[in-house]
């Protein structure tokens, strides 16, 4: 699970990391946990130690150069689990993410319900991943790249362009699309987080349909736009209140309790072609299971996945790793006593068979390093999360990465009419447009997201099963700088359809 919880200080304490949440309008004090990793304060403070002790090699990456991408070429193979392996129901999970959030904001916080519990279904068009909020002003921008603005809202409202050029000027940047499109670390930890921010997954893309709801509802009551909307912490209480690691256990929340009611409703199985292949790659590599969510929810959503036997297809399990900090600090890892974290965990002890929690890259990587037997194994991190799982890794450490975006599968690809989304309405907008954006000009027709596709990961698929149809040995012609036709061959078994029709 990926959801970011902003304005949230972390200390850690022998045995937990608690959260200290600080409520800005009453500057009230609580202290949660979350079930979700990429909660985390991150770098600054454990940067140094990390690179005191970098293992890996500091060579430059040459793969990105090499423009032929195999499996078969890795030692090392890391999968992320929530929306990577387990695919959710998204029509089922969305919703009910929605409505919980909504009724909390309602009952809790005191917003008009009229706006609220509307149903979602005649709004599903505004959902879409990897929309930024403007806090401040109330508007939900999509962004092209440089931090370009190709599509915005105030509220659920769309902006005209006229609108657009007249709040962010004629070039259509604002400073802080544009410093979030440089560092999107910074913008994740730093004070950028209370200005900016993106939905960039399904666990908090409703969260955008809420927050348009909530303007428009302030906007209707004050007769006008306001100066400066400040509604953004009672979302982030909702969202909290979701998603408390402790909530899967003490069956609180709204979340966990209705997928623990009804798995089948809300989680995929895996099929069998993907689980045989984790086993085929298992026999030649070391591979290894990398999730945000704590040991409880991520046993339940493997089980349910992958069925009861699936920490026999991992060699080693990692939960609660707070990503994007495991692939930039030097948290130790933690061992787990049942679902209880209970004593930091040196390295040199690090087990083939167990699960961990939370823990670093650097000593991931020196443990892979000694099993492997190679000075320099040659690592892959699988993941959905395009900040958390492939910008980050792509560029704080030497692992490679593979994205797998559902809205490849959902939007359509060249060629490839026949591959289904049971959930596309979910996920594809004609509002917002194509998540990958178009090729009719460069600079503005790409999405800010697509050229994160193509910058940091080796190739793009909509869903494992892909790759779990082809041999290991198969050739891939990898996204690769300075190649302008490779914007469309990284992606398969096709381009975003988007590209093409704009072509
Ligand atoms: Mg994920």
């Amino acid at each position: 699970m990926h959801v970011r919880l902003n304005h949230l200080v972390y200390r850690w304490t022998s045995t937990k990391t608690v959260i200290e949440h600080t409520n800005r309008r009453g500057g009230i004090k609580y202290f949660s946990e979350v079930a979700c990793s990429s909660v985390s304060g991150t770098t600054n403070t454990s940067r140094s130690s990390s690179q005191s002790r970098m293992v890996e090699p500091t060579l430059v990456k040459v793969s990105k150069a090499n423009s032929i991408f195999r499996l078969s070429d890795y030692d090392c193979i890391g999968f992320d689990l929530d929306n990577t392996i387990c695919r959710y129901k998204l029509a089922q999970m969305v919703k009910l993410e929605y409505e919980v959030l909504a009724e909390y904001l309602v009952t809790q916080k005191g917003y008009n319900a009229e706006y609220l519990m509307k149903p979602l279904d005649g709004s599903l068009d505004f959902l879409q991943k990897g929309l930024v909020f403007d806090f401040h002003r109330g508007n939900i921008l999509k962004l092209g790249s440089n931090g370009y603005i190709s599509k915005g809202s105030h509220g659920t409202r769309f902006m005209t362009d006229f609108e657009i050029e007249g709040i962010y000027g004629p070039d259509r940047k604002w400073n802080m699309s544009v410093a979030f499109c440089q560092d999107m670390l910074e913008a994740w930890n730093g004070p950028m987080s209370e200005r900016i921010r993106t939905v960039s997954d399904y666990f908090d893309m409703p969260a955008a349909l809420v927050f348009g709801r909530i303007v428009d509802s302030v906007d209707a009551k004050e007769g006008k736009k306001l100066d400066s909307y400040n509604v953004w912490p009672d979302i982030l209480d909702g969202l909290v209140y979701m998603f408390k690691r402790e909530n899967f256990s003490s069956d609180e929340g709204g979340y966990f309790p209705a997928l623990k009611k009804n798995p089948g409703m809300y989680i995929n199985k895996c099929s069998s072609n993907v689980i045989n292949w984790l086993k085929q790659i298992k026999d030649s590599k070391v591979v290894f299971l990398l999730t945000g969510s704590h040991i409880d929810f991520a046993s339940f959503t493997a089980t349910n996945s992958l069925g009861v036997n699936w920490r026999d297809l991992f060699d080693i399990v990692l939960c609660y790793t707070r990503k994007p900090g495991f692939f930039t600090g030097a948290r130790p890892f933690i061992k787990l006593d049942g679902v209880t974290e209970t004593d930091p965990v040196n390295v040199e002890d690090l087990e083939f068979g167990n699960m961990y929690s939370q823990g670093n890259w650097q000593d991931l990587y020196q443990f892979l390093s000694k099993k492997t037997g190679q000075q320099h194994p040659k690592c892959l991190y699988v993941g959905d999360n395009l900040i958390q799982d492939i910008y980050v890794p792509s560029s704080y450490t030497k692992c490679d990465t593979v994205a797998v975006i559902e809205e490849l599968g959902a939007e359509g690809m060249n060629d490839n009419d026949s591959y289904v989304h049971s959930d596309a309405s979910v996920i594809v907008s004609s509002g917002w447009g194509s998540y990958f954006g178009t090729k009719e000009k460069h600079v503005t027709g790409n999405s800010f997201w697509s050229g994160i596709i193509k910058k940091h990961s080796k190739i793009c698929v909509p869903d494992l099963g892909v790759l779990a149809s082809l041999p290991l040995t198969f050739e891939f012609h990898s996204f690769s700088e300075g190649e302008e036709k490779s914007d469309y061959l990284g992606y398969y078994p096709g381009y975003p359809r988007s590209f093409w029709q704009s072509a």
